[in-house]
């Protein structure tokens, strides 16, 4: 079985569909839950299914440091590993070496740094990421790129896009022919209109199983950001799912697919789900705040998660101050239930082409607020 992509419906630039892979479907559009060190954290993986999520989205930085990619290779690959039989996809390892490593000494060859766990000294190619990659056994390969920090000058961007371009088609010629498991090229070129053009097409000439806009949400704003999406992902092969790296905040993630996007991952609904910080229908909830000790309602009434149907605010209050495990659990099983919640609820309301009415559904009850304390 190949690697396929059926687009079901549209609606306006906004669409629906299916990916298959021999690992299951994913339905798009797709939020991926970010399970860095193969583990999205505070979760076990069946419970990370029943939010409903397709597809996990695992960092090749973090493995190939700890444990290694060959350990996980040795012990049957990230899928039995963790524990997680679905589709995984893995980044290049490109973007967290530039956030999070020392030393690091950008060549045309690649990327050599030092650990931000032990020191130890690393080389990171467009080779060397497709073999790590293919030892984790992840289903969806993203091309190694370099990605600059915004704002950027726009000589800076058009260099580091034309190096990412010929990264990519290194990545290509590496990652071989593989059956059952997808390539996707990164458009760069910050907010150029013309670089991000002129990288579409080089990745076109290429040819990828699907295609990702990279270079946002390093800084830019949802503004700027929303400006690029207006043209970046129609610059795109439409036959072909798009990718939207590292994005977002819920009403990000609903500009994103407004405008074509197919995929997004964001550590937010996970890491917020740690720090109290919980995601309603109605905007932003901080559970640590005092108003909620004494509240028996649940957190969203209409939510069906474990932490809305057994237990009231004070309860998640208590345990968030008291710093029990359970907050971190409870938080996070939510936060990732509200997004995949949100995911399906578009996926409905562009199959049915009432995508618009439900945007602005969705921007009247979040501008409402929480609601009035007890
Ligand atoms: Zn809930």
């Amino acid at each position: 079985m190949r690697f396929n992509f059926d687009l079901q419906a549209t609606d306006g630039r906004a669409r629906t569909g299916v990916i298959s892979t021999p690992r299951g479907d994913i339905r798009t559009p797709a939020f991926m839950p970010v399970g860095t060190a193969a583990t999205v954290k505070a979760m076990l993986p069946g419970s990370v299914r029943q939010t409903g999520a397709d597809i996990l989205l695992g960092n090749t930085y973090h493995l190939m440091l700890r444990p290694t990619a060959e350990r996980i290779e040795r012990l049957g690959g990230l899928h039995k590993f963790m524990d997680w039989d679905r589709p995984i996809l893995t980044d290049s390892g490109g973007f967290q070496v530039m956030s999070l490593a020392a030393l690091r000494k950008l060549t045309e060859e690649g990327v050599s740094f030092k650990s931000h766990i032990d020191g130890s000294r690393h080389m990171l190619t467009p080779e060397r990421s497709m073999e790590i990659q293919r030892l984790l056994g992840s289903d969806i390969v993203m091309c190694f790129d370099e990605c600059p920090a915004l704002p950027a000058d726009r000589a800076a961007i058009e260099k580091s896009m034309h190096l990412s371009m010929r990264w990519a088609a290194r990545s290509r010629d590496a990652f071989g022919d593989r059956p059952g498991h997808a390539l996707f090229g990164i458009q760069q070129g910050g907010l150029e209109e013309d670089l991000r053009a002129q990288s579409a097409a080089a990745l076109r000439d290429i040819e990828f199983d699907g295609y990702a806009v990279g270079g946002l949400a390093v800084g830019e704003g949802q503004e700027a950001m929303f400006g690029c999406l207006d043209y970046a992902p129609e610059q795109l092969p439409h036959e072909k799912p798009r990718y939207l790296m590292g994005v977002g905040k819920p009403d990000d993630i609903v500009g994103a697919v407004a405008r074509g996007i197919d995929m997004m991952d964001c550590v937010l609904p996970s890491r917020s789900g740690r720090t109290g910080q919980v995601f309603t229908r109605r905007g932003v909830v901080n559970i640590k705040n005092a108003r909620h000790a004494d509240d028996p309602r649940p957190l969203d009434e209409h939510c069906t998660c474990p932490a809305c149907r057994s237990y009231s605010r004070a309860y998640l209050h208590h345990v968030f101050r008291s710093q029990e495990i359970i907050s971190s659990m409870l938080l996070t099983w939510h936060n990732l239930h509200y997004y995949q919640e949100l995911m399906s609820d578009m996926r409905a309301a562009i199959s049915q082409g009432t995508f618009v009415e439900w945007t602005a559904a969705f921007a009247t009850e979040r501008a409402q607020g929480d609601i009035e304390p007890v």
